[in-house]
């Protein structure tokens, strides 16, 4: 690959930020393989990886970075995802990005977003230039261990062999925490109800016109610690008529599918700190940030009624997709709790799967490698366990270099409308004027979280405004407030809305927003209504009145997309009702019975931007009912 490179750079013209490294100027770029110990291995040179082998090479450490690929950058280079989305800036991946366009004047072609070959070849130039020894085609075989104490790898390439390298500090990049795995620590991955992970994309490369450009779809669901599971998604998803479509012309040429897969989650550590979803909205956020990951909750499966309750009040009661806001990630959260010697950095940080919907963006990664180099800098140099990283000094690092800024701070922020200004950050409301004007709109979305944390304080005007005299909106999104704080008189209204599958999509997100009706489902088994019970039962005996929304398009893409919602609320609800309510059981076990008996293969859901790819959904119920049957002790009958 390097030599190629070499040869179509020759015939171009040179700049000098393209001139090609004398062998003097590379001192160990190619390993020559002698060294046996290194301060710091970067296990995956990937988004996070690369920039950490960079910054700690650039620190003076000697480092070692392995991929089992052949280049640098990962799913933002060889991934295909080209593009940033949200994140926050500041830091060495700016500097780096900054030298990438030159690299597209002169030699590489030109693309929509990164320049995916320009990245790779600057990132193993600054690595080259900062004294990283670079081993592609390299991988992991096990960890060496004193104690608790990470001291060394097992690595292994097929030419070479397996051999030992000591180690100060490794860090894994690798996206899986494979190396944490191999270490013993302990992982976590995927919803609670199933494990499932975010669909994956397979990414493709095209020309358009005179421009390379990535584009991808999601495709299905990969468990990334199975090899097996990883294959078939790479095979099935080329396949895909997403991928190979029919026709291609002169303008629109097919290029090539990314070499690596895009995996969106896999398995996470978990940390001596943890950044969950459900601690950072109680506000049990860290003070002492390495950087702030900034995004909104961007899960992109539509079975949201599988997902934790948590993720199911903010994004179908309150429509909060769009909201965007800044996590404070600790130093805590890069270290395997118990552990040392071994930092995780990049995706598989200690989040759980809600919190990495908004923890996983691309600058935000490079951004945790920065700082999980600058934390082995420190434990090396100073030879103190990760864990007693003086934070002033990190944080005086960190900030010198852009990571962190003395501005940061936890802010939530709606996303920027279609034709909208800028609203910048919000607040929540605790004026009650200001909520009932919000509650009676078409954005009733923060003001139902305001008033689910307001609490007592709000309830008797909530209880107030669901009186028939008063407007249409006002009513609904009392109820639903009413409804996150558990208070049962919010149910007549809540059933009201369901038995009537009420169109009205709030428009609080840019997108994602959920429909009022099943909206009102969910929140009927939130309260455990069991006066709901045969409502509910009729929402899963009947195909019919599932009129297609078209606002919510992005969401949904037709009526079967809409059923589904309907039905897998329904048998949530369901369910915690039975859960509640001990004698109302036979009757819902019978209903479950009779739709386990029923599945066909009918009920489906899209994918993001693919629609035409369908998900059939009955071993989803099948599991939902068998749990639930079990939990019960009601004999399940095999189907
Ligand atoms: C389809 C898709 C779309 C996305 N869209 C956006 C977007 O638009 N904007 C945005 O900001 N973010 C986006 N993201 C999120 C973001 O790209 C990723 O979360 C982030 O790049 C992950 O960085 P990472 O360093 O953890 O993993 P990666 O960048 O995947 O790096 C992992 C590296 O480790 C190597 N590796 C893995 N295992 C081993 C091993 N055992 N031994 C040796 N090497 C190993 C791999 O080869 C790779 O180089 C998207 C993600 C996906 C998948």
């Amino acid at each position: 690959m390097r030599s190629i490179r070499a040869t179509t750079i020759i015939r171009r013209r040179w700049d000098n930020a393209m001139l090609p490294l004398s062998s003097k100027q590379v001192p160990h770029s190619v390993s020559s393989g002698a060294a046996d110990r290194y301060d710091v291995i970067v296990v995956g040179l990937g988004t996070a990886g690369a920039i950490a082998a960079i910054a700690a090479a650039r620190k003076g450490l000697s480092v070692l970075g392995i991929d089992r690929h052949t280049s640098m950058g990962g799913a933002g280079t060889a991934g295909g995802v080209v593009g940033y989305y949200f994140g926050t800036r500041g830091g060495l991946y700016e500097e780096i990005d900054a030298k990438v366009p030159a690299t597209e004047k002169d030699v590489f072609t030109p693309a929509f977003g990164v320049n995916v070959e320009g990245k790779q070849y600057v990132f193993e130039r600054e690595a080259a230039l900062a004294g990283v020894d670079i081993r592609y085609e390299t991988t992991v075989l096990g960890v060496k261990l004193e104690g608790r104490t990470v001291t060394g790898l097992e690595v292994f390439s097929a030419r070479r062999g397996r051999y030992a390298v000591a180690s100060g500090v490794v860090i894994d990049c690798t996206g899986n925490a494979d190396i944490c795995r191999l270490a013993g620590c302990e992982l976590r991955g995927g919803r609670e109800f199933d494990g499932q992970p975010q669909p994956f994309s397979n990414a493709l490369f095209g020309f358009d016109k005179d421009r390379v450009r990535a584009f991808y779809t999601d495709s299905g669901y990969v468990f990334p610690e199975n090899p097996d599971s990883m294959s078939a998604a790479i095979v099935n998803s080329a396949l895909l008529s997403t991928h190979l479509k029919e026709q291609y012309n002169e303008e629109n040429r097919f290029m090539r599918i990314a070499p690596q897969l895009g995996v969106r989650e896999s398995q996470f550590i978990v940390g001596e700190d943890n950044v969950t979803l459900d601690r950072f909205l109680q506000e049990g956020y860290s003070r002492e940030p390495l950087f702030m990951a900034y995004s909104n909750l961007d899960n992109h499966s539509k079975d949201v009624a599988f997902e934790s309750g948590l993720q199911r009040d903010w994004t179908v009661a309150a429509s909060l997709w769009g909201l965007k806001f800044t996590v404070p990630i600790p130093l805590g959260a890069l270290i395997p709790r118990g552990y040392d010697g071994l930092l995780a950095a990049g995706r598989c940080l200690a989040v759980d799967h809600d919190m990495a919907s908004c923890v996983r963006m691309k600058r935000d990664m490079q951004k945790c490698g920065e700082a999980a180099a600058y934390a082995a800098y420190l434990a090396v140099t100073k030879k103190v366990r990760l864990k007693e990283v003086p934070y002033a000094e990190l944080s005086q690092l960190l900030r010198e270099s852009g990571c962190l800024s003395e501005r940061d701070e936890v802010y939530f922020e709606h996303r920027v409308a279609h034709g909208e200004q800028q609203s910048g950050p919000i607040r929540w409301m605790s004026d009650i004027r200001e909520i009932r004007e919000a509650l009676s709109g078409t954005k009733p979305g923060v003001a139902i979280w305001s008033a689910k944390l307001l609490g007592e304080a709000i309830r008797p005007k909530l209880l107030g405004w669901m009186d028939r005299s008063e407007p249409e909106h006002l009513r609904k999104h009392s109820a639903m407030a009413l409804a996150l704080m558990g208070a049962a008189e919010a149910a007549p209204v809540l059933r009201e809305m369901a038995r009537e599958r009420d169109p009205f999509v709030p428009l609080t997100s840019l997108k994602y927003n959920q429909a009022r009706g099943y909206a009102a489902v969910y929140l009927l088994g939130r309260l455990a209504d069991r006066e709901a019970i045969p409502e509910l039962i009729a929402l899963l005996r009947t195909r019919e009145g599932f009129s297609f929304i078209d606002a919510n398009r992005e969401f949904l893409s037709d009526e079967t997309d809409l059923r589904f919602q309907y039905v897998s609320y329904a048998l949530m609800a369901l369910a915690a009702i039975g859960d509640r309510h001990e004698d109302a059981r036979p009757v819902i076990a019978e209903a479950f019975e009779q739709y386990r008996q029923q599945l066909d293969g009918s009920l489906v859901i899209s994918f993001k931007g693919s629609s035409e790819i369908r998900n059939v959904m009955d071993d989803k119920i099948r599991l939902l009912i068998g749990k639930t049957l079990q939990r019960w002790g009601t004999p399940v009958l095999k189907s």
